[in-house]
């Protein structure tokens, strides 16, 4: 179209189909459309504006740039007709939207100098943005980088998850103990999301299941739910990278079909005219509600199914809006489920192509197989979902129904083509007979899927082996792997602009396009100028997190230390345990030998607790009490400092990565699936100590054996170890070190006030020693004391941490898109 031609057609006649007219992003037109909010969305003057007001005034002005692609993207996706990715999830880990739409969009320079001109500073601005706490950890952290790199690699997706009200809790640390309170992230509204009331779904519980025989039509099974909530979209845009394509974020939020029981109300009960509205509304309250009870139990089914069912009920609509039938649902659709907590979904679809929408059958199976697909997230035998079979059938009678179909078909194919024996196919069934009957979700997702997925390469073999070891021999073909990976924009040129832009300086800026340019920098790791740079940059992030920690928990650390930091969720499989005793015994070294030329080292820990998880709060009391009495130990003078910074998220992350010296990999061989933790460290320049698991195994293939320090079991040896029933005591018996730390953990000295407080963690280790702390104590500690003599040769350190940066393209989750949109969605720009 020519200019003239379109000088001639308004405004209102132009389609979505042409790009808007691009906005003009100099300082000066951003200046005035912040302001321009200000005044007319926020009410507020410049002269009278908080700080809190210019934050909404800037992400509404750059909001209105991700609008425009956004409504771009959208009608190019439904013209083309091209395949859709719904990523259902129960977690989105996103953190804060602001710094990253900017710097996605390339206005961080003007948007700084727009809001310099009121004396307003951006680094303050976007500080007082909620994180938002849709997760708990890295499962969740993954579909946040997924969405991203989906936007920024072109793959139209969508993201399907629950728009928790408080979301996971916030963690403070009383008296050395975690304490969960309720985030609030919503308190000042949220300017990043769009409530859309025409897209809401019923979403039914209970009730019966009986055969509808109309006249003419064959016989059908309808379920006449005793109960129904509305689930209503909130849509948030994920922009990419340039800002050429984005993505929607649809999260579900429940509501009660009446408000309120008005006769009751107007009789005078009104408490009672609001219970169905609040127990509706549970649903979206809180992620993970303590589980440990029965209404927990149901309340978290209740979760996995409500949003499974409108996620759906969405791509259903939205397919017959643009095809005339739903035969052709995974040509135009891939599903995939981010671990199981999705999984009924595969019943689900089921019923609402038959029960709904009047498919066959075989034609259904056909049609689910095809569209789902699903990632496996751990192996440890205690996070593999099952629900009662009481409990499934009472709140989901007819997919209970499905369920059993489904089983049958999955029996018959067991036992007609393979012949496998009892054993075998009791291991394969659905339902677990062993534990009183319950429906086990990982084995629907695997037969409801056409592909599955492990996330790093140990974890999948280890999948074939344990897990799915039945299943994968059924469906040979099935199980594949897709490694995890991090977004670069988020984990490098937004959390360390300093490395990003001496990366800039140094190989070009093509790397932020490219990321497998990174590599150029390898060979600079030999000159003496730039690891200068390099490491000038690290003591600036260094002092950076310093700050925080002296402003938050008033202690002070030394920048010429090892930052020595482990920050994940707390659990026993990560080891926490081996962190903090290892520490214990070199403040024993450090005081009995003094005179010895020790390395400073600061120990860092952050992470929280599942609320119901004893043990791990245990852990995290005893990092504070052993920080406690080793910080203000003056004989250790300042050699050892040891921190636990609370509440860790992504916004601490991004302070944490580009700070570490050395990163802590240090889970039991076998247990960790992937780590994406792992990642961040290394490509902000950490070196690591790890074992040979997870993503780990994979890192060092990436970066050479001499650039990250891996020691102790592998996968293989502590399961023998377990199998040839391992005990730590005779090991603890020969290695002084570590006794001696486990005897004055148990004898009290770290705890005065009440010395029997660890007396039966330090016996698990005593005993069993399931997660082999004691077993890989050894290995741990001399790989420790290497890395201390490393650090006094500055030069070799850094040639390692500039080979970790250089490296670690290839954990970009954009790498790790793009091999699941070609392998398993057929979709995107390649597809
Ligand atoms: C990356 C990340 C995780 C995952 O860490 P792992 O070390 O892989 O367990 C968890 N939480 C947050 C906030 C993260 O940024």
């Amino acid at each position: 179209m020519t200019a003239s031609s379109l000088a001639e057609t308004s405004a209102a006649e132009r389609t979505f189909a042409e790009k808007p007219a691009p906005r003009l992003n100099d300082a000066d037109t951003l200046a005035q459309e912040i302001v321009e909010k200000l005044t007319y969305s926020i009410g507020k003057s410049v002269k009278r504006a908080r700080l809190h007001d210019w934050l909404e005034a800037t992400t509404l002005a750059v909001r209105d740039r991700i609008i425009d692609h956004w409504l771009v993207s959208s009608h190019e996706t439904a013209e083309t007709g091209a395949k859709r990715v719904c990523y259902l999830s129960m977690e989105f880990l996103i953190g804060r939207l602001l710094r990253d739409a900017i710097a996605n969009l390339g206005l961080t320079q003007s948007v700084r100098e727009a809001l310099a001109r009121y004396d307003v500073e951006l680094d303050l601005v976007e500080l007082l943005e909620p994180d938002a706490a849709l997760g708990n950890g890295g499962l969740g952290r993954l579909a946040a980088c997924f969405m991203e790199s989906m936007a920024s690699t072109g793959v139209p997706g969508f993201g399907y998850g629950i728009r928790y009200v408080h979301g996971f809790f916030r963690q403070e640390i009383v008296d050395g103990r975690q304490v969960e309170l309720p985030e609030t992230w919503l308190k000042h509204g949220n300017p990043w999301e769009f409530e859309r009331r025409e897209s809401a779904y019923e979403i039914g519980f209970g009730g019966k299941v009986s055969m509808l025989d109309e006249a003419g039509k064959p016989p059908r099974q309808v379920w006449r739910p005793a109960e129904r909530v509305l689930a209503v979209a909130y849509d948030t845009p994920v922009v990419g990278w340039r800002g050429e394509h984005v993505n929607t974020l649809r999260l579900w939020s429940a509501q009660s079909l009446d408000p309120i029981l008005l006769d009751a109300f107007n009789a005078g009960d009104h408490i009672g005219a609001l219970l169905e509205s609040n127990k509706a509304e549970a649903i979206t309250r809180v992620l993970y509600p303590a589980d440990s009870h029965q209404a927990g139990q149901e309340l978290r089914l209740r979760q996995e199914y409500f949003f499974s069912s409108a996620s759906l009920q969405d791509i259903i609509r939205r397919h017959l809006r643009e095809n005339e039938t739903l035969s052709n649902l995974a040509d135009k659709v891939a599903i995939q489920l981010n671990d199981t907590h999705p999984a009924v979904s595969v019943a689900e679809l089921m019923r609402l192509l038959m029960d709904v929408h009047g498919m066959e059958w075989d034609e259904a199976w056909t049609i689910t197989r095809a569209t789902f697909s699903y990632t496996n997230h751990t192996l440890l035998p205690e996070a593999l979902e099952t629900w009662p079979i009481h409990l499934f059938e009472r709140l989901l009678p007819r997919q209970m129904q499905i369920i059993y179909a489904i089983n049958a078909v999955v029996m018959r194919e067991a036992t007609q083509g393979q012949g496998f024996d009892d054993t075998t196919i009791s291991a394969i069934s659905l339902i677990d007979e062993g534990n009183g009957r319950r429906v086990r979700m990982g084995q629907l997702a695997f037969v409801g899927s056409h592909a599955v997925n492990g996330v790093s390469a140990l974890h999948t073999e280890l999948m074939k082996e344990t897990v799915f070891h039945d299943l994968h021999k059924l469906y040979p073909s099935r199980i594949e792997n897709k490694t995890n990976g991090v977004t670069p924009r988020r984990w490098l040129f937004e959390c360390n602009t300093g490395l990003a832009s001496l990366i800039d300086e140094t190989i070009g800026p093509g790397f932020r396009d490219e990321i497998g340019e990174l590599k150029k920098l390898d060979g600079f790791a030999n000159d003496a100028a730039f690891r200068e740079k390099f490491a000038a940059v690290k003591r600036a992030n260094k002092a950076r997190l310093a700050a925080l920690v002296e402003e938050r928990l008033a202690i002070q650390l030394d920048p010429n230390a090892i930052f020595d930091i482990q920050v994940k969720r707390i659990h026993e499989y990560k080891r926490q345990l081996l962190n903090i005793l290892e520490t214990v015994a070199l403040y024993e070294q450090i005081r009995s030998l003094p005179h010895l030329d020790w390395t400073p080292r600061v120990k860092i820990f952050a992470g929280k607790a599942a609320p119901s998880y004893v043990q791990a709060k245990e852990i995290i009391h005893l990092a504070g009490d052993v920080a406690r009495v080793i910080n203000s130990d003056p004989s250790v003078r300042n050699l050892l400092k040891v921190v636990f910074i609370p509440n860790y998220n992504v916004s601490l992350a991004e302070i944490i990565m580009p700070a570490a010296d050395l990163s802590e990999q240090i889970s039991t061989a076998g247990l960790e699936a992937s780590g994406t933790g792992n990642m961040k460290f290394a490509l902000n320049g950490a070196l690591t100590i790890g074992t040979l698991d997870g993503a780990n195994v994979e890192m060092l293939e990436h970066l050479g054996a001499e650039n990250i320090f891996i020691f102790g079991l592998d996968a293989d040896e502590v399961a023998r170890m377990r199998r040839e029933g391992h005990n730590g005591q005779s090991v603890i018996d020969r290695q002084p070190l570590l006794r001696s730390a486990i005897d004055s953990i148990s004898a009290g000295v770290f705890c005065q006030e009440e010395p029997g407080r660890y007396a039966s963690l330090m016996n698990s280790i005593r005993d069993r020693d399931w997660w082999m702390i004691a077993a890989d104590f050894r290995a741990y500690w001399d790989t420790q004391r290497q890395l201390d003599m490393l650090w006094k040769k500055p030069d070799d350190w850094n040639k390692i941490a500039v080979h970790n940066t250089a490296r670690m393209a290839w954990f970009s989750s954009d790498r790790s898109i793009r091999e699941y949109a070609k392998d398993i969605w057929r979709a995107g720009p390649d597809a």
